[in-house]
């Protein structure tokens, strides 16, 4: 039975994490996860994290009971507040239904598998940028639908190709879903513009295309959540319906406790019961109750005020250290002279930077320098600090130039 089962291809990025936790040299610089570190590189846990998860462990009414199928209340209401706004009128009309996820991936899959049996038009096909977060093509096709892409990245500049996405989409059949990054984008670090976000709004409402918006990075990409919902805020102010998948992973460090929510707004309050009755449906089929204790802490985060704040300051502090390493690593490879253009190093959002690099130079930083990253170049800038940025330099340096 199983001998006819045939081998799937390898994923990328777990691929190099086998390859960095072999690889024991002093001089190693793992770039490829996309998680936070501080400045000697070690994982963070915020400090409203520890707060909150002391606050759980002093409650005596505190148990491991199933959460509702739906998830936990109190961690729901907080995530569509923050997501679509305070003032959102959507909320105020009672036209988003919110479901708690295993994590962003739990909600691009929940909504892949909703969408493929419920799109319309029944053969739309699902549109994603080039690139895209590696898991995109493969959460989408998983769940049975046809893949297409819009072009995204000009590989030439390293910025956004707005004409080409613009004309992809516009060039698209009526009705089809595209896949959209709310903030900082996975892997290019590439966002567009508050009016380019108008513009692909514009050609959207055109065509008739139904929003997909994958939100990983809330907080993380500018250190204003409003600011980072902006695309998001944008098109449900324009009246489309549409899905939001949003984790708690980055923003709030809870990578592992697989914490975060699929929201849906809808035009009226009326079609909220048809809709939640069968994401619920899929959840249940799927994973039963979502994940207790990261709900736990981040709904205790979210609504108690002062920790509130303090969760702000900290998404400030990761995104400060950030673009701090952005700009530090520019500025080095300008000092070196380093052939080619850096700029796009310090432009790029939130946590990734689309280096430029070949393949080549790419596995030649790995063998030669014991420096890993993805193999298009993609570097997770938060691997960086200050112990290790001028090796990181260096070593790029010499790749470039040889
Ligand atoms: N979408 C994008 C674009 C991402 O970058 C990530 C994290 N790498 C996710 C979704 C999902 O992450 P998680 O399941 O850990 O929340």
């Amino acid at each position: 039975y199983f001998s006819d089962v045939p081998q799937a291809p390898p994923d990328g990025i777990l691929k190099l994490s086998v390859l960095s936790r072999a690889d024991s040299d002093p001089a190693k610089v793992d770039l490829g996860v996309g998680a936070y570190r501080d400045d000697h590189g070690k994982p963070w846990v915020l400090p409203v994290v520890r707060e909150a998860e002391a606050r759980l462990a002093a409650d005596p009414a505190f148990n491991h009971e199933y959460l509702g199928v739906g998830g936990l209340p109190a961690l729901t209401d907080a995530a569509q507040l923050l997501i679509l706004g305070s003032d959102s009128p959507a909320i105020a009309q009672r036209r988003v239904y919110t479901i708690q996820t295993i994590s962003g991936t739990g909600a691009n899959m929940v909504a892949a598998v909703f969408l493929n049996q419920f799109k319309r038009p029944a053969d739309a096909a699902v549109y994603i940028s080039k690139p895209t977060w590696g898991n995109h093509r493969s959460i989408f096709e998983t769940a049975g639908h046809v893949v297409r892409e819009y072009r995204y990245c000009n590989y030439d500049t390293l910025g956004l190709d707005i004409e080409g996405m613009l004309a992809d989409l516009r060039n698209a059949p009526n009705g089809q879903i595209v896949v959209l990054h709310a903030c900082a984008h996975n892997p290019t670090g590439i966002d567009p513009t508050e009016s380019q976000w108008q513009q692909i709004a514009d050609v959207m409402a055109e065509r008739g295309h139904f929003p997909f918006f994958d939100c990983a990075y809330q907080g993380f990409a500018t250190g204003d959540v409003d600011r980072d919902a902006y695309a998001i805020r944008l098109f449900v102010e324009r009246g489309f319906e549409l899905l939001v998948a949003e984790s708690f992973a980055k923003n709030m460090g809870l990578y592992g406790e697989r914490t975060g929510c699929l929201h849906a707004v809808c035009k009226s309050a009326d079609v909220v019961p048809q809709v939640s009755s069968q994401l619920n449906r899929l959840s249940r089929a799927t994973i039963s109750t979502a994940s207790a204790y990261g709900a736990k802490i981040a709904a205790t985060v979210l609504q108690d005020p002062a920790l509130y704040q303090q969760w702000l300051v900290s998404m400030l502090e990761m995104s400060r250290r950030i673009k701090t390493m952005r700009d530090a690593l520019r500025d080095r490879l300008v000092a070196l002279g380093t052939p080619g253009s850096w700029d796009h190093v310090s432009n790029q959002i939130g946590m990734f930077s689309f280096t430029g690099l070949s393949r080549t130079q790419v596995a030649a930083l790995r063998d030669q320098y014991h420096l890993y990253m993805t193999d298009d170049g993609r570097i997770s800038v938060a691997g960086l600090n200050s112990h290790n940025i001028d090796y990181v330099a260096k070593s790029i340096d010499d790749v470039v130039r040889n």
